[in-house]
C-alpha cells in the first residue's frame, strides 16, 4: 500500500463513531497488502485497503468475536491461509450494507488481521503449516478471498 495519513485513514471511515487510528510510526507500508487492526476493547477491526473497482480507499468495520476454540488445536486464516495454534485466529463478521444490519458475513481470521506481515514471514510464529507458494501467490489468493467478502456485502 501506499503511505497514508491519519486523515485519509479516517476519511475512508466516514461514519465509523469511534474510530482508533493505529500508531503509524510502526507501519511499514510496503509490506501492506491491505493494513488491519484492532480496537483495544478487542470486540471490533477495521480493514483498510484499495477497491480494486474504483481505486477508492475503503475502510471496513468488523465484528470481532473470539472462537471457542477447545477441540480445534490448529486454526487457518480464511484470508491468507497462514495455520495458527490455539487461540490466534478471531470470527470478524461484516454487516451486508443495505440490510440495516440484519445479515451478516463471517470469516474466520488472524485475531490481530495481520495477514499481510504473515504472508511475508514477518510475525513468528510462522505458519504450522508451511507452503512453498511464493509471495505474489499468496497475496493473489488472500485479496481474492477478501474482495469476494467485501463484494458480497456490498463494500467494495
Ligand atoms: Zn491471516
Amino acid at each position: 500500500m501506499d503511505p497514508l495519513t491519519k486523515n485519509q485513514i479516517a476519511d475512508a471511515f466516514d461514519g465509523a463513531g469511534d474510530l482508533v487510528v493505529p500508531d503509524m510510526a510502526r507501519i511499514d507500508w510496503s509490506a501492506h497488502d491491505y493494513l488491519g487492526w484492532v480496537h483495544p476493547s478487542g470486540h471490533i477491526g477495521y480493514m483498510l485497503l484499495v477497491s480494486p473497482l474504483t481505486g477508492d480507499l475503503r475502510g471496513v468495520v468488523l465484528g470481532r468475536s473470539k472462537r471457542s476454540s477447545d477441540a480445534l488445536r490448529y486454526q487457518m486464516c480464511s484470508l491468507c491461509h497462514h495455520v495458527h495454534r490455539m487461540d490466534e485466529t478471531a470470527m470478524f463478521t461484516l454487516t451486508v450494507k443495505g440490510s440495516r444490519g440484519r445479515h451478516l458475513l463471517g470469516n474466520v481470521a488472524c485475531k490481530n488481521l495481520d495477514c499481510s506481515l504473515r504472508i511475508r514471514n514477518l510475525v513468528n510464529p510462522q505458519s504450522y503449516m508451511a507452503e512453498t507458494l511464493y509471495l505474489e501467490a499468496k497475496v493473489w489468493r488472500m485479496q481474492k478471498t477478501l474482495y469476494r467478502w467485501l463484494e458480497r456485502a456490498n463494500r467494495l
